[in-house]
């Protein structure tokens, strides 16, 4: 049961909770509802993958009550700091150097070194997000592919149990997804939105460049730096040869020098992933082989990524 919340003191209080227990809360902003999630808890930002039934580990937003809490989870430089004293609150996310000291889930960030941040100026949103006092992971609070939710029926309409819980705080404003950032090198516009390119371009004197292929980002694989191990990477494996290492899934894999879920949990195997693949490589001498995973709810994301990790590179 998905329970619906006032946006009374009492209500946010409880959707707070909820995210301190790893629950899912879908929330109000100006653009769209997000579903919310504690950025640092790998199992909860797992959930809102399957949640959506997002078949791809794309890198969520991460949602800040103040661009205090914001610095210590991204490098601003003075650039960020103009345009974050310029537009924020409001609907503009910033893709920024990551502070590994934030120690957000790497699901977060597809395991990138950037992170995109956001201070949203919905008052409720910014409400919950001072009383959860912690990063929130939060995409659009609808089914991958759906339309995205201006209002807590909405929300409900696509994922009612699936989530904890909806704040219904009314139908949103602004009705468009933020528009997106990126600062890692020249500005550089990742996705138009709420905020027009112009009002960026006046505010930094200069023109923005438009995001080149590599640079707009729908999954990991086509971001420009993501994680790669240094071994090769063979799936399917049900027995790992000579000097393999061998990363598993679930029951059958009890040998397996590491096991992404005992059980073959995927939620527990989702959270585990970046993880465990990081030490893995670490582990593996040249060769790691890696259990058939369900093509199933979360099983597609996990193997698209591991699909890409086993991919030849040049
Ligand atoms: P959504 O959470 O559905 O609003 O989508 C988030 C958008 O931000 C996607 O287009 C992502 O590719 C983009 N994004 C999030 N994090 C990063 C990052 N670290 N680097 C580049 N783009 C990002
Ligand atoms: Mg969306």
């Amino acid at each position: 049961m998905t329970q619906t919340l006032p946006t009374t003191n009492a209500g946010i209080a409880q959707a707070a909770q909820l995210l301190a227990q790893g629950e899912l809360v879908a929330f109000p902003t100006e653009t769209v509802y997000g579903l919310g999630g504690d950025a640092r808890s790998d199992t909860a930002v797992a959930r809102i993958f399957e949640a959506k039934a997002r078949p791809r580990f794309n890198p969520l937003i991460v949602h800040l009550p103040d661009l205090e809490a914001a610095r210590e989870v991204a490098v601003f430089d003075a650039t960020a700091e103009r345009v974050a004293s310029a537009f924020w609150p409001g609907p503009l996310t910033l893709v920024l150097p990551l502070r590994p000291s934030a120690r957000l889930s790497p699901l977060v960030t597809a395991d990138l070194p950037s992170v995109a941040i956001r201070v949203p100026a919905h008052p409720v949103a910014r409400q919950l997000l001072r009383a959860f006092g912690a990063p929130v992971a939060a995409p659009s609070a609808n089914p991958s592919g759906k339309v995205s939710p201006t209002r807590a029926e909405h929300v409900l309409a696509g994922l009612s149990g699936r989530i904890a819980a909806v704040v219904d705080g009314g139908a949103c404003a602004v009705g468009l997804e933020s528009t997106i950032l990126g600062l890692t090198g020249a500005p550089e516009l990742l996705r138009p939105g709420g905020i027009p390119s112009e009002a960026i371009e006046a505010c930094l004197g200069q023109p923005l460049s438009a995001a080149s292929d590599g640079a707009k980002p729908t999954a990991p694989g086509q971001l420009r730096s993501h994680y790669a191990p240094r071994a090769t990477l063979r799936l399917n494996v049900m027995e790992p040869e000579a000097g393999e290492f061998w990363l598993g899934f679930g029951p059958d894999a009890g040998q397996a020098a590491l096991n992404l879920s005992d059980s073959g949990d995927l939620v527990e195997a989702a959270a585990n992933l970046f993880h465990f693949l990081r030490e893995a490589d670490a582990r593996a001498e040249g060769r790691i082989g890696v259990s058939p995973i369900p093509e199933k709810g979360l099983g597609r994301a996990i193997n698209d990524r591991l699909r890409r990790a086993a991919a030849p590179r040049g």
